[in-house]
């Protein structure tokens, strides 16, 4: 029996998209081809929204302790204190933790992570893809309705499939270890250096400390060749300090390359996180990033091989996730010049810190650090809401006195209807396989016009009262198709 969908990739991003999968009743398998989990800390910072779509599906707390995360765009610092919200995110999770919590989560929802086997090689046909693969016994193939390229920057995938990653080459490197057994001051979201350097220090958990350093004009350097050295020679060189007795877990060398790919699905195959988009961790969100798009692609993709998706609602994972890969990619270049320019550049970075003291733009610099400034094209209203996400903490209290945040309402996967009002619930009668309708009332006045809300099932607002119940029922259908009436 052909599977419904093959993930390459046990990456967070791939794990990820095999939960949500998985929760939308989709049957997964994730082929990765390392044999082991990997042990490196890249991804150690969260973004807000990222920390959210994990509390929604009841993850957060496996991800053991985390701090704030602070907030600069290319080291400039953001005042968040005169917005609404707060922006925050999370820091202090080395990438391992976040992929042994989703490996969790997802082999307890029963979906299977064959583990040793890289993908080689895929045909794709009018109702399926052939997938083959090399592992230790060989080579293996398999078929599903669907192919999700979840493979990162260097994606497999993405070659084979012939889709384009147009971008700007990596001219600079980074060079980043994971460190015990050393001693160095704290430089947690780095510091500039005169001619355009930078170094950074930055504490993850049972003494190991994160060292990034790039001296100006460093190219980016072949990892096979690189050692532990060389980054302790360029640290000392720059700081006059010595690392080299440190003791190295982990050594890499990223680059400033910045791409996006040309479509995020072509027939049968899509694609998610790195192997959509690349660029310099300047911004500290790859991972986030690629996080939503797997909450925004899993629900979408499960609809479509349960066959319940309306017309194109797959098409809108592309439509939807694809600028938001091109504005990150945008920005990290943003941050890395105002990083890495000497001095030539400190009149911009002066202007930038009167900048953010100001609300509008403070609150524009923060919706993108936090990604809670994402908003899709959801419909005509004017709901200040209307395509952005649901904030999760928001309570209220259902008809039998429990008192519950949105997030807890949305571990199902399922979209919501939260309505008071039997006439609406009416209209969405016959989606309960995808859809819960919760009668409860708001603990606190929020925006006006809030009674009656359509929450989609990865947490984003698709209608709001007040609104006529035509609209109610295009937008129902626009997003969770016809009701299977027995
Ligand atoms: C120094 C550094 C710091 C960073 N800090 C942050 C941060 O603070 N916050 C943040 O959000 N992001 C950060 N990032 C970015 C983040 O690490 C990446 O964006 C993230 O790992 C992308 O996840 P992914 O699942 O898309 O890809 P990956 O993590 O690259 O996972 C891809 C998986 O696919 C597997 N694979 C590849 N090819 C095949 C194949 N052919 N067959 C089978 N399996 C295959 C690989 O083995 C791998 O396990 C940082 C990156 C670096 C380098």
């Amino acid at each position: 029996m052909p599977r419904d969908v093959i993930v390459v990739g046990a990456g967070p991003v791939g794990l990820m998209l095999a939960g949500e999968l998985t929760l939308g009743g989709a049957d997964v398998v994730v082929y990765e081809r390392l044999a082991a989990p990997a042990r490196e800390s890249r991804g150690a910072s969260l973004t807000k929204r990222t920390a959210e779509c994990f509390d929604q599906r009841g993850l957060l707390g496996g991800l053991g302790p985390t701090e704030p995360a602070d907030a600069h765009f290319g080291g400039v610092p953001i005042d968040l204190a005169p917005l609404a919200e707060d922006h925050h995110g999370r820091r202090g999770v080395p990438q391992f933790r976040t992929e042994r919590m989703l490996e969790e989560w997802v082999t307890g929802l029963g979906a299977e992570i064959r583990r040793g086997q890289e993908v080689t090689a895929f045909e794709e046909t009018d109702e399926a893809v052939r997938v083959l693969a090399a592992g230790p016994d060989g080579p293996a193939e398999e078929s599903a309705a669907y192919l999700v390229g979840c493979d990162g920057g260097r994606s497999s995938v993405r070659k084979l499939a012939g889709i384009g990653f147009p971008g700007s080459e990596g001219r600079r490197g980074f060079l980043s270890a994971d460190v015990t057994g050393i001693e160095t001051r704290k430089r947690r979201i780095g510091e500039n250096l005169p001619g355009g350097s930078m170094i950074m220090a930055m504490d993850l958990e049972n003494g190991v400390t994160r060292i990034v350093v790039h001296e100006a004009g460093m190219a980016p350097h072949d990892r096979a060749s690189l050692t532990y050295t060389d980054l302790a020679d360029a640290w000392q060189r720059l700081t006059g300090e010595s690392l080299h007795h440190g003791e190295c877990r982990w050594l890499g060398c990223f680059t400033d390359a910045s791409r996006s790919a040309a479509v995020y699905r072509r027939g049968r195959v899509l694609l998610a996180g790195d192997s959509a988009h690349i660029q310099p961790p300047a911004m500290a969100q790859g991972l986030s990033v690629g996080v939503q798009d797997a909450v925004n692609l899993g629900w979408k993709l499960a609809a479509t091989v349960r066959g319940w998706a309306p017309e194109g609602l797959l098409d809108t994972y592309d439509a939807e996730r694809r600028p938001v890969g091109e504005q990150l990619a945008r920005n990290a270049r943003a941050a890395i010049e105002l990083r890495l320019t000497g001095e030539d550049m400190d009149p911009v970075r002066e202007i930038m810190g009167e900048l953010v003291r100001h609300e509008g733009p403070a609150g524009h610099l923060a919706g993108m650090v936090s990604n809670l400034g994402v908003r899709y094209e959801l419909g005509k209203g004017e709901h200040p809401l209307l395509g952005l996400r649901m904030p999760p903490g928001r309570e209220l209290t259902l008809t039998d006195g429990t008192v519950t945040p949105v997030a807890g309402l949305l571990r199902t996967g399922h979209g919501l209807l939260i309505t008071t009002d039997p006439a609406l619930a009416r209209l969405a009668e016959g989606l309960e396989d995808r859809l819960d309708i919760v009668t409860g009332t708001w603990n606190q006045a929020y925006e006006p016009g809030l009674d009656a809300v359509l929450i989609r099932p990865d947490g984003y607002v698709a209608w709001t009262s007040p609104g006529t119940t035509d609209e109610l029922t295009g937008t129902l259908a626009r997003w969770f198709g016809t009701a299977q009436r027995s």
